[in-house]
C-alpha cells in the first residue's frame, strides 16, 4: 500500500462556508513538548483538544496544513451506526466483542455532542435521526433480526415495514431501520473550533511540516521534519489519517475511492425530519442535509486506490448520484451543485486500529477509518488521552493492533 496519498479532488460543499481561520507558525528550529500530534484535521484536532485538557504541553504539525486532509471531504454523518451491521460483525469477532464495539459508537456520539456542547464550538450540531434502507447487503428480513440484535445490546432501533415508511417519510422500500440520536456538524468548523481551543491552552501549531522519520527510545520520541528542524517528545501521536507513517503497519488496511455531491439550498423539498438515509447495499448510497437546505449524496463506493481513475470519474460518478437520488425523492432537484472524490482507508472487520503501535509504547496511532472515520476520531481521542494520563481504556482492546 502507498503511504502518501492525493486525498480528495473536486469541490466539496464545505469550502462555501466559513471556518475559522486556524493560524499556523514555520518550524524553523527544534522543538520540545510532551506530546507531538502529527496530522491536524478531525482526528488530530480531537487529540490536540483532549491532550491539552489533560494540562500536557503539545505541538501539532501538517503536511498540507490544518484542515487540508480528508477532513475536508467528509460528508460527515456523525453515526453511532458504523457501516458494519451487528448481525455481520459478530460472526467476525464474536457477538460480545461486536455488542461492545457498538456500544461503543452509541456512546461515542453521546460524549462527542456533550464535549462539543460544553467547549461551545459553533459547528451546525444537530441530532438527526436515521434510516436504514433494505438493500443487497441486508434485505427486510435480516433488517429486523439486526433490530432487535441492536435492542437486545441496549442500542435502541426501531423496524419499519414498508408501509410506515411510505407514511412517515415518503420512501418506497422494502423497509428500514429507524434510529435516533446521530449528529450532523460542519467538520471544517468543528476541527478548526477545536484546535482553536487546544491553542488557547498553549499548544503550538506549525505547518506546513511534514513529518519525515519517527526514532523512538525508551524516554522519548524524536521526529525528523522534511525541512530539518526535529521535534524531541515524551509521546507522539500519529493522526495522519489515510496516509501512514513508517512505524504504522499498513498490511491489515486498504484504500477504496468514494464520490459526493451536494444541491443547491431547497429547504421546502426535503423530505420529513431531515432524517439521514443509506442502505444496507454495496455499493450504498447514502445523504443528508446541510442547516441551509443542501442535499449531501454519497457512496457509489469502489474497491480501487487509483487517484486517476478515481478522478476521472468524477463527471459520471457525480450524474449516478444524482440520478440515484431523483429515483428515491422525485420532488427533489438534484443537480450537483458541488461534486468531489476521496480516498479512504478501510479494514477487513470496519473496526479501526488505534493504540500504542506495535514495538513503539511511545508512539500511539489515531486513525479515523472508513465511513464512519469521525466516531472513530471520538474513540481514538479518548483511547489515547486515557493512555498517555496512565489508564487504560475500558475498550482499547478491541481497536488495538494487537487484537
Ligand atoms: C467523500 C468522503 C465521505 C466521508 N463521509 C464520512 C461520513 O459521512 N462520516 C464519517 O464519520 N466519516 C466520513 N468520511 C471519513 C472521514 O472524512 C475521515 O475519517 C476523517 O476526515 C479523517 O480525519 P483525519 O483527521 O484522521 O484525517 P485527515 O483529515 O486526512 O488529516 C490527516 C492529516 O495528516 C497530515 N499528514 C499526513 N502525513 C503527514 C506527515 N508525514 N507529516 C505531517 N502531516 C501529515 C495530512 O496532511 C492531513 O492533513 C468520509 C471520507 C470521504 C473521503
Amino acid at each position: 500500500m502507498r503511504r502518501k496519498l492525493d486525498l480528495r479532488t473536486g469541490r466539496p460543499v464545505w469550502f462555501q462556508y466559513r471556518a475559522p481561520a486556524v493560524s499556523a507558525q514555520k518550524l524553523t528550529r527544534d522543538v520540545k513538548a510532551d506530546v507531538a500530534v502529527i496530522g491536524m484535521g478531525i482526528s488530530g484536532a480531537m487529540m490536540a483538544e483532549a491532550l491539552t485538557a489533560q494540562g500536557m504541553d503539545v505541538v501539532c504539525i501538517d503536511r498540507r496544513g490544518p484542515l487540508k486532509g480528508s477532513t475536508a471531504a467528509t460528508t460527515a454523518l456523525v453515526q453511532f451506526e458504523i457501516d458494519q451491521p451487528l448481525t455481520k460483525l459478530s460472526p467476525m469477532i464474536g457477538r460480545v466483542q461486536a455488542e461492545r464495539a457498538w456500544r461503543r459508537s452509541r456512546l461515542a456520539i453521546e460524549s462527542l455532542f456533550a464535549r462539543i456542547s460544553e467547549l461551545g464550538i459553533p459547528c451546525n450540531l444537530d441530532r438527526r435521526a436515521s434510516l436504514y434502507l433494505a438493500g443487497n447487503v441486508l434485505g427486510a428480513g435480516d433488517l429486523a433480526e439486526e433490530a432487535a440484535m441492536r435492542r437486545q445490546a441496549g442500542i435502541a432501533s426501531f423496524h419499519l415495514t414498508p408501509k410506515p415508511l411510505a407514511d412517515r417519510f415518503g420512501i418506497q422500500r422494502d423497509g428500514a431501520i429507524l434510529s435516533h440520536g446521530n449528529l450532523t456538524l460542519d467538520p471544517r468548523m468543528l476541527t478548526a473550533g477545536l484546535l482553536l481551543k487546544a491553542v488557547a491552552r498553549g499548544a503550538r501549531i506549525y505547518a506546513p511540516v511534514e513529518a519525515v522519520k519517527i526514532a523512538s527510545r525508551r524516554d522519548g520520541v524524536t521526529i525528523a521534519t522534511k525541512d530539518g528542524p526535529t521535534i524531541d517528545v515524551a509521546h507522539a501521536v500519529l493522526a495522519t489519517g489515510y496516509e501512514l507513517l513508517d512505524p504504522v503497519p499498513a498490511a491489515k488496511h486498504r484504500i477504496i475511492s468514494t464520490w459526493a455531491i451536494a444541491t443547491r439550498p431547497q429547504p421546502k423539498a426535503i423530505w420529513p425530519e431531515e432524517a439521514f438515509i443509506w442502505e444496507a447495499s454495496d455499493p450504498y448510497l447514502y445523504m443528508r442535509v446541510t442547516r441551509d437546505g443542501r442535499v449531501i449524496c454519497g457512496g457509489e463506493d469502489e474497491d480501487f486506490s487509483d487517484e486517476e481513475r478515481r478522478d476521472a470519474l468524477l463527471e459520471e460518478k457525480a450524474a449516478r448520484l444524482s440520478e440515484k437520488l431523483g429515483r428515491l425523492f422525485p420532488k427533489l432537484a438534484t443537480a450537483a451543485e458541488f461534486a468531489w472524490a476521496g480516498s479512504f482507508g478501510t479494514t477487513a472487520t470496519g473496526l479501526p486500529y488505534i493504540g500504542v503501535v506495535p514495538r513503539h509504547p511511545r508512539i500511539h496511532a489515531v486513525m479515523g477509518y472508513g465511513g464512519n472515520g469521525i466516531t472513530y476520531s471520538q474513540i481514538a481521542s479518548e483511547i489515547v488521552a486515557s493512555a498517555l494520563a496512565g489508564r487504560e481504556d475500558a475498550d482499547g482492546d478491541l481497536y488495538a493492533f494487537k487484537r
